[in-house]
């Protein structure tokens, strides 16, 4: 007899708790993530900074569910959620296919918002993914190689002036990771330039570093932004970006800073799929594209479908959607297969979902931190050790968690970043991928012309205009 079909759609904080606590559930769990590794975003910008392996952080799926028998992983991106049939149209790497589901958890997380410029991402990459943490990377460290190579003052300048935009804790926690390296890390090794020289600075369109943080905590971060040297320009917009430079307005009217190094951290949006998911159910969408769900997590209309984390927007105690943490992801991920069980064992359903706010916190440089857990506001060195444990704790792995305490030390102890590796690849592959298009087409083509010639293994005469090899056929046929 088949056994109730779960589909997952995503392999982050949300997912993988669902995945986890269907562990002894009688169900068949089908998980479909774009990306081989469960990413622990938080940790990105140490990845861009060269303190982390961006294999610390992103460890692959297949064996961080090797123990769970009843979880079938496949890679790919959800393209379409047929909501009527049941049915999961994807997109995988040289090859599509459906899944089909009896309940399905939609947990597709966020993706960078550029506040309708796109363009901008060409200039300014976010800090969403593990490309973006390796691009930045390149952009980072070459940025002082280059800058050790001009003999143009200006054009050295340039080089060494980093904007981040968006002030809230990955803005804060990447202006001071920079800051470390130009101020702690870099300094001695280059006969040209002093890093030391290097500007730091942090943009944002509100009045306050770290918003949601409060007041006290907030004056506390930007008096160690300063001590680390970060100028922060707050209540200032960026209009526009390009490749050596960042243009802004604010009171004091319209300003060019010229840099070649910027970062976006500021705005995130649901992903495409999360509309579609909508449209398809039926149900209504915020204004960043997140689906409005029911209190027990469930898309209105649909018991069966499960929207969950990021891509979901559910009002909190105070009336605001819940905020784009990984705890409300994780909570909701155990809620959704706590209610799952209780559907098949023919149980009450369990209380609407309640969100247990266990704080939060945002490093600002080694040994300095700001916290804010219940009606506690901490900052300094106590809040750093705090940062550090729950860090740790959260990561999956016993390895991952090891090195990167070894990393840590090396990097917050000494003065050295273990991960300065950059290639060109990681560099310029953006720009590259987007003339080049999917670039699993070719894989495709030859797959079909391979199908092609096992079904007519001796090519009959063609006539002249007609395509003549498989690969040519394959891609006639399309
Ligand atoms: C740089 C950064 C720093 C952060 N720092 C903190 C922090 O300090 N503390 C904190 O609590 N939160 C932090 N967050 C937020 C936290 O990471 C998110 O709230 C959390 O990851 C949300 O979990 P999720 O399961 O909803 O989505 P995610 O963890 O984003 O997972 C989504 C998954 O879905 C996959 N996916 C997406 N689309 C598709 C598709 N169409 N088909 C298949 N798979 C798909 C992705 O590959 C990914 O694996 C940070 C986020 C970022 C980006």
């Amino acid at each position: 007899m088949q056994r109730h079909r779960v589909a997952v759609i995503g392999a982050g904080f949300g997912g993988l708790f669902a995945i986890r606590a269907l562990r002894n559930a009688p169900v068949d769990i089908t998980l479909i993530n774009g990306t081989a590794y469960h990413l622990f975003q938080p940790l990105l910008y140490q990845v861009a900074t060269g303190v982390l392996s961006e294999g610390e952080i992103a460890p692959p799926i297949r064996e961080v569910l090797k123990r769970q028998d009843n979880v079938d992983v496949k890679l790919g991106w959800a393209q379409h959620v047929d909501t009527e049939n049941k049915v999961i149209s994807v997109h995988g790497p040289s090859i599509d296919y459906t899944v089909e589901y009896d309940t399905l958890i939609v947990a597709a997380g966020a993706s960078q918002s550029y506040f309708g410029n796109d363009q901008f991402s060409e200039f300014a990459p976010g800090m969403k993914s593990i490309d973006d943490a390796l691009e930045l990377r390149a952009r980072i460290f070459g940025a002082f190689e280059i800058a050790d190579l001009q003999t143009d003052p200006e054009a050295q300048e340039r080089w060494l002036t980093f904007v981040v935009v968006g002030a809230g804790p990955t803005g804060v926690e990447m202006a001071g990771q920079i800051a470390e390296l130009a101020h702690r890390n870099l300094p001695g090794q280059y006969k040209h330039i002093d890093p030391r020289k290097a500007r730091i600075i942090l943009i944002d369109a509100v009045g306050a570093v770290l918003n949601t943080f409060g007041d006290h905590l907030s004056t506390r971060a930007l008096r160690q932004l300063h001590l680390m040297g970060v100028e922060v320009e707050l209540n200032t917009k960026v209009v526009d970006v390009d490749l050596t430079g960042i243009e802004v307005e604010s009171e004091r009217g319209h300003q060019r800073i010229p840099s070649m190094t910027k970062v976006w951290a500021a705005g995130v949006q649901a992903p495409a799929l999360a509309r579609q998911v909508a449209e398809s159910a039926g149900a209504e969408t915020d204004r960043a594209g997140r689906i409005m769900v029911n209190p027990d997590l469930t898309v209105p209309g649909h018991p069966e479908i499960f929207a969950l984390g990021d891509m979901m927007n559910l009002a909190g105690p105070d009336g605001r959607p819940l905020p784009g943490v990984a705890q409300v992801a994780i909570q909701g991920g155990n809620y959704a297969a706590k209610v799952i069980e209780k559907r098949l064992r023919n149980k009450p359903a369990p209380d609407p979902f309640k969100y247990f706010d266990k704080g939060s916190m945002a490093t600002i440089s080694r040994f300095s931190a700001v916290a804010s857990v219940g009606k506690f506001r901490l900052s300094g060195f106590f809040a750093w050790i705090m940062w550090l444990v729950v860090h740790v704790f959260y990561l999956v792995g016993f390895k991952n968690r090891f090195t990167t305490v070894v990393h840590w030390a090396v990097s917050f102890l000494g003065r050295g970043r273990s991960e300065r590796v950059a290639t060109e690849q990681q560099a310029f592959a953006r720009r590259a991928m987007k003339e080049y298009g999917d670039p699993y087409q070719l894989v495709r083509a030859a797959e079909e012309a391979e199908a092609l010639k096992a079904a007519d293994p001796v090519p009959t005469e063609k006539h002249p205009s007609e395509p003549t090899t498989y690969a040519e056929k394959a891609t006639a046929a399309k």
